[in-house]
């Protein structure tokens, strides 16, 4: 086993989030333009065995944890079969996947049958009409649909993601975490991040974690901090004093998790980046493609690792937002 993957600030690397495709079937404003998307071209995309060799050298260097996410990780054809190639890597310790659920009540079984059990459903509210406006797509019923045959198939933990933008999604934070506390699921609330393809973000549309904790202490049951979980985590993780349910936050934003950063992301297109924010990215699509020797990728990955900067500016004035918009980066 070679030295484990670490930054001139100390942080071990040990998660790998791998998005399989740019391509997506819904619009979230916060995310996508509505129309005339550009995106990568089909040859650029890394194949399934050009990833799991990535993979394979990526885990050489001490990475345990895989996530695939998109675009719409789901609209991969065959998705299942890299699930299974990674599911059974020596090595992997953990493997999720992050989607939008439009397309999970068809997939739930095969993506099971192949070994995955790890899942992020990304659903922002209850209200079909709400959900319209915000995807702009009519697609509210199949994603509970895909909840619920992931449920009964027996996936777990299931976790909802739901992306918290200030006067826009108020009224469904507390149907949404009722409905988590009913079935098990935990919500997660991510903070509106300045990712998105119109340049719509600013920093009065972001929701904050701290916001929400209030409306949900106050409405449903006071919130308690679960301490260090797994202090690497992004989310911090609240109890509900009621006992029922938790739920957690992705505070970005307004509460910076940087300093425990674990990850590295792999675009679809074959670039490897230090940080959801970076501005630069490296091209491993080239040396996979090129004969590169395992070393040379590893020395790669390593020297990639070495760049990453202390975290993003976000709350700073020197942030710039990076020239790809979030369903190109991978979420
Ligand atoms: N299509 C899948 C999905 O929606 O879950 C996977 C890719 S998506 C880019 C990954 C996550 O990014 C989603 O869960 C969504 O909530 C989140 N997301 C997208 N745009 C965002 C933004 N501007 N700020 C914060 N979170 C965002
Ligand atoms: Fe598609 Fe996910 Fe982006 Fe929504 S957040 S547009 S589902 S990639």
């Amino acid at each position: 086993m070679n030295a484990p993957l670490v930054d001139t600030f100390a942080r071990i690397h040990d998660n790998l989030r791998i998005s399989v495709t740019d391509r997506c079937n819904i619009r979230c404003f916060y995310c996508m333009p509505e129309d005339n998307v550009e995106y990568v071209a089909r040859e650029e995309i890394l194949s399934f065995e050009e990833i799991e060799r990535f993979v394979r050298v990526a885990v050489s260097l001490g990475v345990t944890k895989l996530r695939l996410t998109g675009g719409e990780p789901l609209v991969r054809k065959d998705l299942p079969v890299l699930i299974r190639k990674l599911a059974t890597l020596p090595g992997i310790k953990d493997l999720a996947l992050t989607t939008n659920g439009v397309l999970l009540a068809r997939q739930a079984q095969a993506l099971y049958d192949a070994g995955l059990r790890r899942l992020n459903v990304h659903l922002d509210t209850l209200d079909r009409e709400r959900f319209r406006r915000i995807t702009r797509r009519d697609d509210f019923e199949k994603v509970m649909e895909g909840l619920d045959v992931a449920q009964r198939l027996g996936f777990g933990p299931i976790k909802i993601n739901a992306v918290a933008v200030k006067n826009l999604v108020e009224p469904d934070i507390v149907p949404l975490v009722r409905f988590g506390r009913e079935r098990g699921i935990e919500v997660r609330f991510i903070e509106f991040m300045p990712l998105d393809a119109q340049g719509l973000w600013s920093r009065e549309n972001v929701l904050s974690a701290g916001e929400i904790i209030e409306t949900l202490s106050r409405e449903i049951s006071p919130l308690i901090e679960i301490p260090d979980r797994d202090p690497r985590a992004p989310a911090t993780e609240y109890r509900f004093a009621d006992g029922i349910g938790t739920v957690g936050f992705i505070a970005s934003v307004t509460r910076p998790f940087c300093l425990n950063c674990n990850r590295i992301r792999l675009t679809s297109d074959g670039k490897l980046r230090y940080c959801l924010f970076a501005i630069e990215e490296t091209d491993v699509k080239g040396l996979l493609r090129g004969g590169a020797p395992d070393e040379e990728i590893a020395a790669t990955i390593r020297s990639t690792v070495q760049k990453k900067w202390i975290g993003h500016e976000i709350n700073t004035g020197k942030f710039v937002a990076p020239p790809r918009p979030m369903y190109a980066i991978g979420g």
